[in-house]
């Protein structure tokens, strides 16, 4: 029987190792954590649980896949639901909008309390969807890298239509085109955070992804976003992978251009298809020492990170949803800040993810579990100790003055994650949630390709490399390395 190792229990290669098993390989996990999910887990403090990372569950599509591909029925695996609130948005200048699934509801919204109006957000998610039409084939369905990607009929018309995937202004100035209201600029501006990105520099490309809420929909697992992650690994087991925890691997070994398997804890273990799902950066610098790497793809400017202060909350705050947004006054300034002076805003964006408000068990009774987030440059040895102790102070006195009410005292317990434990915990080179940015116009061009041709057997899945970052492009790296392998 043929054997594939997977390097790495994130969700891309979770769903590889579904993949090749489904194939009739047997395979093996390793995995350097003693639990599977890697940025996709949870941490569980005093009675309160909160997900680690993704809050946001987009195209469940290429999940229920990967169950419908080993024949199995999702929903005995597990359950979600579809939002009919989006987001709330709160500014400084009082203004709070719902952002409803319902776009007749939300265009409804906007014409009632903004100067932008349902028009508007017609004609914007009207390009949003034409962008993915003529990029969801090319640019996140198939390798970029091989020429019988761009036979395809489909993918030769999406060819003809490039012109209009708006890559030569930035994210921002089509957004501006669209919308009256500067703040509904920015609340579609935001989605470049979507993959750790700058609005300001971004192509407008990235406008695809409102498609994927408003569209698609935007849901959350009935048991919360670690779920997912539990969900395949029990559905990987029953078609029979081996998940080895607490398994750091050493190197990849491969002789004569072929790959020969992976060393660990001082054994060796062969292996005819070694997935890595590690970050690329480190799949180079730690597991392929030997081959020279591609120095400008590695070198290109990571995706932002993240600081999150996980905190136990006592008391209910109505005003609040699942998620939440309390934006900055000056978006221009805080992207400033996070790319330009590789710095913490003074007036950062705060995004508060609550999954009490759906999930009773989430927190005690009277509690909620407030995930609060703003984005922060990628790790360069800044003094994060002091940057932090300032940010904590300025989340917590932006909050005050939004909800019109003193929420300090309402801290019961935290947990604090920021660029070093990210890196830390998940391998993520510089502790970027999305690998390398979208900040320029060849961005998707620039992602490291799912195999190289220097070593057969070889494959790599995961956000940091094609077709990108968040969860449902980790989940499509893996089909695509499915579908080369055959
Ligand atoms: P990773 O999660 O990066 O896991 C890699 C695994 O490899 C880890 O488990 C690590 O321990 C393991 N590993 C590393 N080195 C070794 C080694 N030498 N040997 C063995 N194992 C090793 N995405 C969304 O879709 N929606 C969101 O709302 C969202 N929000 C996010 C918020 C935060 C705070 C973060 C951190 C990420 C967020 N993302 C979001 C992005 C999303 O989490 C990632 O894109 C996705 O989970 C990456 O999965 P991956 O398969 O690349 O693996």
């Amino acid at each position: 029987m043929r054997k594939a190792i997977i390097i790495g229990a994130g969700i891309a290669g979770i769903a590889s190792a579904i993949r090749m098993a489904v194939k009739g390989y047997s395979v093996e996990v390793f995995e350097s954590n003693p639990y599977a999910g890697g940025k996709l887990s949870e941490i569980n403090i005093q009675g309160f649980r909160f997900d680690a990372g993704p809050s946001l569950f987009t195209m469940p599509q290429y999940v229920d896949e990967l169950f419908t591909l080993a024949g199995k029925n999702p929903k005995d695996y597990f359950e979600y639901e579809k939002l009919d609130e989006i987001c709330r948005y709160f500014y400084e200048d009082g203004l709070k909008l719902t952002a409803y699934a319902d776009v007749t509801k939300f265009g409804a919204e906007l014409a009632e309390k903004t100067n932008s109006n349902a028009a508007e957000v017609d004609s914007f998610l009207a390009k949003s969807k034409i962008i993915y039409a003529v990029t969801h084939k090319v640019f996140l369905e198939r390798t970029l890298h091989k020429v019988k990607s761009y036979l395809h009929w489909d993918t030769l018309k999406s060819v003809f239509r490039f012109g209009n995937i708006d890559a030569f202004r930035t994210q921002n100035k089509a957004n501006e085109s669209f919308f009256k209201d500067r703040r509904i600029v920015q609340l579609f501006n935001r989605y470049a955070t979507y993959n750790g990105s700058n609005p300001y520099q971004a192509p407008a490309t990235l406008n695809v992804i409102p498609h994927f809420e408003y569209h698609f929909g935007a849901f959350l697992p009935k048991k919360g976003m670690y779920s997912i992650t539990l969900a395949l690994v029990k559905l990987a087991e029953d078609v029979g992978v081996k998940f080895d925890f607490n398994q750091k691997v050493d190197a990849i070994d491969y002789q004569n251009k072929k790959i020969k398997g992976i060393l660990v804890g001082g054994k060796f273990v062969a292996a005819d298809t070694v997935i890595s799902n590690l970050d690329i950066w480190f799949t180079y610098k730690t597991l392929l020492k030997n081959l020279p790497p591609p120095t400008k793809l590695l070198n290109q400017e990571r995706s932002s990170s993240a600081l999150i202060f996980y905190w136990g909350i006592k008391n209910i705050h109505p005003d609040l949803d699942l998620h939440n947004i309390l934006f900055a006054s000056s978006y221009e300034t805080e992207f400033d800040t996070i790319w330009k002076e590789k710095s913490i805003p003074h007036d950062p964006t705060i995004y508060i993810n609550i999954t009490s408000k759906h999930i009773k068990n989430d927190a005690p009774e009277g509690c909620e579990n407030w995930f609060v987030m703003i984005n922060v440059p990628a790790n360069n040895g800044q003094e994060w100790d002091q940057l932090i102790k300032e940010a904590r102070q300025n989340i917590i006195e932006k909050i005050n003055r939004i909800l019109k009410k003193d929420i300090s005292e309402d801290i019961i317990c935290e947990e604090i994650l920021d660029p070093r434990s990210i890196e830390f915990k998940t391998g993520s080179y510089q502790g970027s949630l999305y690998g390398n940015s979208s900040n320029n116009q060849f961005a998707a061009f620039l992602r490291h390709p799912n195999f190289i041709s220097k070593i057969s057997g070889l494959y790599f899945c995961g956000g940091s490399v094609h077709p990108g970052g968040g969860i449902p492009l980790a989940l499509l790296s893996a089909k695509i390395i499915g579908d080369e392998i055959g």
